[in-house]
């Protein structure tokens, strides 16, 4: 699949852990805007290419037919304007171009020249299919652009009527009424690419609401939801932030990673337990190992093999010289408050 922005500029690499996690925060982001739309240049500019590359692959971000209104010359990076289709006989083989006053025509790729997409038609077909409801039910429009109904599940031998909604707080009058003539209170579930707690300040609170990126994943290249039952059964905690803390560490062996929380093995509880200790001063992997109870040493990649984003987010490493430290945002937090 050619997800390259610029073939000969990008080499794509499988994508990482981290790159993985962040698709669907980054969905989500957009998902709550009125446009769910990236210019090309803010997918060039964000250094962040094979994030946006990834959620091409999968399906999640899509390019427009619609060109960018400007795009910065990509050779002198001074000068901006439109780009427009390049003639057939152009000597670039790339499909755009556009034109700088110092460097000329600059040839462009269409995910160069054409905005990015994110479609929430697609994202909701996308969640009734990862929840196998798209055999039974064709997912239908509610509130256009706002909320859709994906389909009925069973839960606990309870039905439920499953609805996807973005933007929810701006149209609360409107989603309220909708759900409601499909669903009696108690039998709906909402899941939202919004932040739980503005909905629920927007006319909301009764309803069961569970946010999309604490529940979706994506693995390799398919969308998988995941403790949707928790959540509707009240098991999981809904997170209400994008908080990421080591609060909840030792009360319930947890970590926050934008809210979500992240359950851990004892092996990293006491890897991590030990950073903390130390404050964010370096730890020398002989001592880690003598914690764990390694004689031999330890690999970290054994260790950390399910857990790459925990180790991302909280420990600093110094491979050369086999230290390890709490990242100092993270030093200095008791992590064993759980009031808040
Ligand atoms: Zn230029």
């Amino acid at each position: 699949m050619m997800s390259a922005i610029h073939a000969e500029s990008v080499s794509i690499q499988p994508p990482t852990a981290a790159i993985v996690d962040r698709s669907m925060t980054e969905v989500c982001r957009l998902l709550e805007q009125p446009l769910p739309q990236l210019s090309p240049d803010a997918i060039w500019l964000s250094g962040d290419i094979p994030l946006y590359a990834h959620m091409r692959d999968i399906g999640l971000l899509s390019l427009a037919n619609e060109l960018a209104d400007s795009v910065l010359c990509h050779e002198c990076c001074q000068e901006s304007s439109k780009p427009e289709a390049a003639p057939p006989n152009a000597e670039f083989a790339e499909p755009y171009q556009v034109y700088c006053s110092t460097c000329g025509w600059v040839s462009l790729s269409a995910g160069q020249a054409r905005m990015w997409n994110v479609s929430p038609v697609k994202v909701a077909r996308t969640l009734a299919s990862a929840l196998g409801l798209q055999a039974h039910y064709a997912s239908t429009v509610l509130v256009p652009d706002a909320l859709w109904r994906l389909g009925e599940i069973e839960i606990r031998r309870k039905r439920h009527t499953v609805f996807f909604g973005r933007r929810l707080p701006d149209n609360a009058t409107d989603v309220r009424s909708a759900i409601r003539n499909l669903a009696a209170p108690g039998a709906e579930i909402v899941i939202t690419s919004g932040d739980v707690t503005s909905a629920l300040n927007a006319a909301l609170a009764d309803m069961t609401l569970v946010p999309l990126r604490a529940i979706a994943h994506i693995r390799k290249t398919q969308l998988v939801l995941e403790n949707l039952e928790a959540f509707v059964t009240g098991v999981l905690d809904v997170p209400v932030s994008n908080e990421t803390s080591l609060r909840l560490l030792h009360t319930k062996r947890v970590v926050l990673i934008a809210g979500v929380p992240h359950k851990i093995s004892p092996q990293i509880y006491d890897f991590l337990s030990l950073l903390q200790k130390h404050d964010g001063d370096e730890v020398h992997k002989r001592r880690i190992a003598e914690a764990l109870g390694f004689e031999e040493g330890f690999r970290r990649a054994d260790i950390f093999k399910r857990h790459k984003l925990v180790l991302q987010t909280f420990i600093g490493t110094d491979d050369r010289n086999g230290y390890y430290w709490l990242n100092p945002e993270f030093a200095g937090q008791e992590g064993g408050d759980e009031s808040t």
